[in-house]
């Protein structure tokens, strides 16, 4: 896909989940693992590795995002909530999101969310929202425990 027709299917997928911020984010092609840390990225593979041998669906719909994409979010943010504080807790500004920076990924279906969230720890992949059933670091060595999660981006 060309780097602008990946610019308009991210941000139309964000779109969508800032419409309905608790809802799932829009169904979109799988994305790939491009872009994002070799830790965070070999975490992923272990454990979609492990959800595939369970019969459990888990896919990327969101990982390693552009600056570009990110500020056009963060616009849309703005736009969608009025203010940068509300605008916080669903979208980050390029500076600060880990997406920009490879550190992030948002995973679908909230079946194999809800899987990564209770098995994820097993390759140090934990949600660190409270507010994102999606959104995925590594913040603990494999097999440790998940650090609590932030009420949400906001409070990064
Ligand atoms: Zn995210």
């Amino acid at each position: 896909m060309s780097p602008r027709r990946r610019t308009f299917a991210v941000t139309i997928a964000a779109a969508a989940a800032l419409a309905a911020p608790l809802g799932a984010p829009a169904q979109a092609t799988p994305a790939p693992t491009t872009g994002l840390t070799p830790q965070l990225a070999t975490a992923y593979r272990s454990a979609k590795a492990h959800a595939v041998r369970q019969g459990v669906p888990l896919w990327i719909t969101s990982g390693k995002r552009s600056w570009a994409e990110q500020r056009e979010l963060w616009r849309d943010g703005l736009r969608t909530y009025g203010n940068p504080e509300v605008a916080r807790r669903w979208v980050l500004p390029p500076g600060e999101s880990t997406h920009v920076t490879g550190r992030a990924i948002d995973v679908g279906p909230l079946p194999g969310a809800r899987w990564l969230a209770r098995t994820g720890s097993r390759w140090g992949l934990c949600r660190t929202y409270a507010n994102e059933w999606w959104h995925f670091e590594v913040a603990t060595a494999p097999g440790r425990r998940c650090p609590p999660m932030l009420p949400s981006a906001a409070q990064r």
